[in-house]
């Protein structure tokens, strides 16, 4: 399957802070999630492929291109939706649109307005008044409407309400039906990724702790449950992670058939949802 974007041994220092060797890639037409907790270094890793950050080691490709050598030409065909989207308070937003589409060769108005409608976008009004939600939903019509074959958004869910992130999935899960755009978003909210993406980058203390399809993810992780006298007898590295309870333990493994054999019929394995694996992983349960 060919790639949209390979990210390949990304390293950026920050004081305090490293991007270690972050590697992933994105399929053209797929949506790929990048999750983790906050200052995992998510905004960090995107900010390198948009080239507004320039990386201390690795490669990026993005349409079979080295995006950092030919930056401007990469960045022509990505559309990108910040987390907090801004423009022209007190113009309306098709004024704005007009502006913004003067810098693509590949912009078209009639699109913006069709996706405006989709979206229920107010496009006489003035961008300013727009509520959080509707701005996020602009900065995405403006990103389609120069045609980006590679949409990359930045926490675009963050900050709105139930119904909005909703809809905002929804209009995404639309218009990947019938197109080849291909998307990369961060987020940290778990349910944005059961609904859209079809790959999950899972990102740490700036390290990837996998990098996998979302089925695949699924069916490799489990939860395990049993007996604290059980896991007191067991090595420590045994799990990815553990949770003690008064009445036993639960902890989650990527070695399932390992620990079938080992531990048999004295455990119970159920399947992990994103949110456990998400969890366990992220340190959110001590290991054992
Ligand atoms: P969030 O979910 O909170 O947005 P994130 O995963 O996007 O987090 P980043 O914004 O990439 O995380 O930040 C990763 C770390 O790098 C943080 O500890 C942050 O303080 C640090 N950092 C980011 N930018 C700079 C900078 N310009 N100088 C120094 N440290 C920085």
């Amino acid at each position: 399957m060919e790639d949209v974007l390979e990210v390949q041994g990304l390293c950026k220092r920050y004081p305090g802070f490293a991007l270690e060797n972050v590697s992933f890639s994105v399929p053209y037409g797929y949506v790929m999630g990048l999750i983790g907790p906050n200052g995992a270094g998510k905004t960090t890793t995107l900010k390198t492929i948009l080239g507004l950050l320039l990386p201390d080691r690795g490669e990026i490709r993005a349409f079979g291109l080295d995006a950092i050598a030919q930056g401007k030409k990469v960045r022509s065909r990505i559309g990108f939706v910040h987390d907090d989207p801004r423009f022209y308070d007190h113009l309306t937003l098709e004024q704005n649109a007009g502006l913004v589409g003067r810098f693509y060769r590949t912009w078209d108005f009639r699109r913006f307005q069709g996706l405006s409608a989709s979206f229920g976008l107010p496009v006489g009004k003035r961008f300013g008044v727009l509520s959080r939600g509707n701005k996020t939903k602009f900065a995405l019509a403006l990103a389609l409407a120069h045609q980006a074959e590679l949409v990359i958004m930045d926490e675009p869910t963050s900050g709105l309400d139930p119904v909005f992130r909703r809809e905002l999935l929804d209009n995404l899960t639309d218009l990947l039906q019938d197109e080849r755009t291909s998307i990369l978003f961060s987020t940290h909210i778990t349910s944005d990724l059961e609904r859209i993406a079809d790959y999950i980058t899972l990102i740490q203390g700036g390290r990837v702790v996998f990098s996998a399809s979302k089925d695949e993810i699924l069916e490799s992780w489990a939860l395990v449950k049993g007996g604290l006298d059980l896991l007191d007898r067991l090595p420590s590295g045994t799990f990815r992670g553990v949770r003690r309870g008064e009445l036993g333990f639960e902890a989650l493994t990527d070695d399932v058939e390992s620990i079938r054999g080992r531990l048999g019929d004295a455990v119970i394995i159920d399947r992990a949802s994103l949110d456990d694996v998400v969890l366990y992983t992220s340190g959110g349960a001590a290991d054992a």
